[in-house]
């Protein structure tokens, strides 16, 4: 793992959910080792009075898929580890999780502050939905606590960042907004997907809620979607309730599929942070290129904060190049091994230019206006080697000199 220096004000060095769980004591039905995949729909009973016990909650169980399923439970109890929760709740996409975290805790007149720079469709969501709910919805310009002191006094409901965010990687002090939201009488959900529990677990910095785009590093394959809440019993208890009625559930396969990508998340997400480590400094140092965004270079405005909270800096970076969006556009053509491709945090390293990735319906001017850099290039490090990545981005720079 790279090497973050401890923060001399904290006894603790920051610490990321790796925690063992003891594999005596936990065996399922059958004695299968891993979670089976409850393929069902429904679930029986033997009579009218095994019935009538299960509702009187005198028997454990369950009853329909869509109020839970035991391979999700699985890979909830897993999750809620890794993020130090009480408990967790897993939805059909991270959208899913995102939109039904606001749903749960936002209606009319409620004010809604997002911190700058965030997932492209969670802005969307709250701009074009929420607002026709009469949400008012706040959106600052960047991911710092600075902005809040100038945000004026009426009520807040809910402060919601991203940590880092996409695709600049800003790491906001995340105590001094807990303690800004706490000082309003808001909530503080933080989206964590680019950081994974593995390097920063949000809850114990006095977030509220921490939602994740489940797609991403925890399935961690680029082969399912799933979305994930963790947070206090009470909470994650009326979200399924709600969940019930809204109906974005994850299947029992995907799940299967969540819990087992989670199992290797820690050796995933470390490795994928020393090669972007070495890859940033290496592309730090290139005459193609203007500046890159990594937390983990001393040049990022949240260098010192990213080391105080988190235990390595993440497999995501972007730069930018001196050329342009043309000279993105010939860089991305040029590289052989990351694939190009929407989306982030798998075994395969992907590169993009992100505004003609993520932002191609409204063009680059469109992504400016965003905040998006025309030429942008955003870079998810995967498992092969650093010197393959390396010589590879070296033989792209080449194309561009
Ligand atoms: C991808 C992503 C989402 C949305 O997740 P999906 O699983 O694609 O619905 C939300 N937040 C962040 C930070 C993301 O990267």
């Amino acid at each position: 793992m790279s090497e973050p220096s401890k923060d001399p004000e904290t006894t603790e060095p920051p610490t990321g959910g790796n925690k063992i769980e003891p594999g005596r004591g936990r065996r399922n039905a059958e004695n299968s080792l891993p979670t089976p995949i409850f393929q069902t729909a429904t679930f029986t009973f033997d009579s009218a009075a095994d019935l009538a016990a299960f509702h009187g909650g005198e028997s454990k169980g369950y009853f329909y898929s869509r109020y839970g399923n035991p391979t999700l439970a699985a890979a909830e109890s897993r999750l809620s580890g890794l993020e130090g929760a009480d408990a967790s709740l897993l939805y059909a996409s991270g959208m899913a999780a995102v939109s039904s975290v606001f749903w749960a805790l936002l209606g009319p007149g409620a004010r809604l502050i997002l911190l700058g720079e965030t997932y492209r469709h969670t802005r969307d969501f709250a701009e074009s939905l929420l607002s026709r709910y009469k949400v008012d919805v706040e959106i600052l310009p960047e991911n710092t606590i600075r902005v809040l002191e100038k945000v004026s006094e009426s009520p807040v409901r809910v402060l919601f960042t991203e940590i880092p965010s996409n695709p600049t990687m800003r790491v906001p002090e995340l105590g001094r907004l807990a303690e800004w939201a706490r000082g309003r009488g808001a909530k503080l959900v933080v989206d964590s997907t680019i950081a994974s529990p593995v390097l920063l677990r949000p809850l114990e910095h006095g977030a509220d809620l921490v939602v994740h785009s489940a797609t991403k590093f925890l399935g961690g394959h680029n082969d399912l979607l799933a979305g994930a809440v963790s947070g206090s019993q009470p909470f994650i208890d009326a979200l399924l309730e709600q969940q019930a009625l809204l109906g974005a559930v994850i299947s029992p396969h995907t799940a299967f599929l969540l819990d087992r990508g989670m199992k290797t998340l820690g050796v995933r997400v470390e490795r994928q942070s020393e090669t972007a480590l070495r890859l940033a400094e290496f592309l730090n140092g290139q005459k193609q290129i203007k500046c890159v965004h990594y937390p983990g270079l001393e040049s990022h405005p949240d260098h010192e904060t990213a080391r105080k909270l988190m235990a390595a800096f993440g497999g995501l970076f972007s730069f930018e190049l001196n050329g342009g969006p043309e000279a993105a556009d010939r860089l991305i053509d040029s590289l052989r091994i990351p694939v190009l491709a929407a989306g982030f945090g798998g075994t395969e390293s992907q590169a993009e230019h992100h505004s003609r990735m993520a932002y191609a319906d409204i063009g680059l001017e469109g992504a400016l206006a965003r905040g998006v850099v025309p030429g942008l290039i955003r870079y998810s490090v995967g498992l092969e080697d650093f010197e393959a990545l390396r010589d590879d981005l070296a033989e792209g720079l080449k194309a561009i000199a």
